[in-house]
This record gives C-alpha cells, structure tokens and sequence, in this order.
C-alpha cells in the first residue's frame, strides 16, 4: 500500500491572522479523516510558527515552499533546512513550476534542494510537469523523464513525493483529465526505482473533481492550490469519497 499525502499549497497568500482564522475552521473538518491520509500545509514562511505553534497536537503536517542547500550563508532571501526543521516543518515543495519558470529553477538547483532537504530530515515534494506548447508538441513524456532523471541524482526515493502538476492546468481551472492524469503518474512511477514513492496530482484540484482524481489508481494524492485556501473547500478535498 502506498501513502495517501494531500498538501495545501498557499503559494503566497495569507497573514499570520488569516491563517489562524483558516485553522479554525479547518481543523474540526478533519475528525472523520480517514487515518491513513497524509494532511499537509505548504505555507508562507512567515506562518510557519504560527501554524507549527496551533497544529500541535493535531494531524496536520506543517511544509514550507522552498529550502536551501546550504545550511546557513550569505544567501539573501532563502532559508536552510536547519532553520525549517527548528520550526516544526516536516515537508517541502521543490522545483513547483512557479519557481522554475519565475525564479530561474533549474534541474541542477532543484537536485540540490531535494538532497537538502533529506538531509535536514524533511521530506521533499518535488514538481514535475509540462507546458501546455511542450504537450501540444507530444513532448509532455520525454519532458517528464527528463526532469526526473536529473532532479533525482543521488535522492533517496524512500523519503520523496513526487507530484504531477501539468502547467497548463494549474490555476486555470482546466484540470487534467482523471485518466490522462493516471497515464502520465503511471509514466513517473515506471521511472522510479522505489514503488512506494506517493505520487500526487496538481493543477486545479477541487472539491468537485476530487473524487475522480483520487478514484484513479495510480494517483496516491492531490497538491491543491487556489482550493486549500478556503476551510471548507480544502476540508472536502481532504475527505475525498
Ligand atoms: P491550483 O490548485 O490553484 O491550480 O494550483 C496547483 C498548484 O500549483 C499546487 O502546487
């Protein structure tokens, strides 16, 4: 049996006051939570002792957005794995598109924060996915092993997820088919030399698509954007049927 993960990625949104007020309404939603799901937050770093302080206790896993390689430095703007793991992190998105397309993430960046994050003990959520150009062109398969040859040098896949998130699909509303989405996850899992490796979905996830998507049987959990930010959105996601 493979793990279960659904993580709420925030990106960059809410305050340290917004995000109490998500808490609250979020947090009784999950009693009835199946108990082998994984729940995790991926929040801004400024919530991250807020939240770490008001999960206590209960079931969610606190994640952060990106981690440096290095374990302290003259790197203005990043953050190490030390410095995480000090805060109650026990999960962090690596190489999300956002940050390849917007911050100049390469393939070789994204390899040395995934083994950073392994070695601070975290484990890495690592993103892989195609341009809507790459899939139109027939690339999305060769895209995908190519990020995932050369992300995955020298990373333990026992302490990984990995998610598919095509780009095309995220914050559009345009969700990748259910089965197309199970195709291109089963691509990713032939790829890894750990069969337990949890692969995610990403791009659009919602309380109305959910089901399909985690009907799929390749499909091992959703990294949910827009919709893990409303309490009772994200709580439905959470108990998916
Ligand atoms: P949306 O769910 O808003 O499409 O975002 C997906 C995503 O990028 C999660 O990392």
């Amino acid at each position: 049996m493979r793990k279960i993960v659904i993580a709420g990625n925030w990106k960059m949104f809410k305050t340290q006051v917004e995000s109490k007020e998500f808490l609250q309404g979020f947090l009784p939603c999950l009693e009835e939570t199946a108990q082998d799901r994984e729940v995790v937050l991926c929040v801004p770093f400024t919530d991250l002792s807020v939240l770490s302080k008001n999960l206590h206790g209960s079931r969610v896993n606190l994640g952060a957005q990106n981690i440096h390689w290095e374990e302290e430095g003259a790197y203005t703007g990043e953050i190490s794995g030390p410095m995480l793991k000090e805060t109650g992190v026990r999960y962090v998105i690596v190489g999300h598109s956002e940050r390849r397309q917007h911050f100049g993430e390469t393939d070789a960046t994204v390899n040395l924060r995934l083994k950073a994050a392994q070695k601070y003990g975290l484990t890495p959520i690592l993103c892989v996915g195609e341009t809507k150009q790459q899939r139109d062109l027939g690339e999305t398969e060769a895209l995908i092993v190519s990020q995932l040859e050369k992300d995955l040098v020298g990373v333990d896949q026992e302490n990984l997820v990995i998610a598919y998130e095509p780009i095309w699909a995220i914050g559009t509303g345009d969700t990748c088919e259910a089965t197309e989405a199970n195709r291109v996850i089963g691509l990713i899992r032939s790829q890894l030399n750990n069969p337990k490796t949890p692969i995610q979905y990403g791009g659009s996830v919602k309380p109305g698509n959910v089901d399909d998507i985690m009907a799929q049987p390749e499909i091992d959990g959703a990294l949910v954007g827009g919709a893990s930010l409303d309490p009772k959105s994200f709580a439905r996601i959470v108990n998916y049927e």
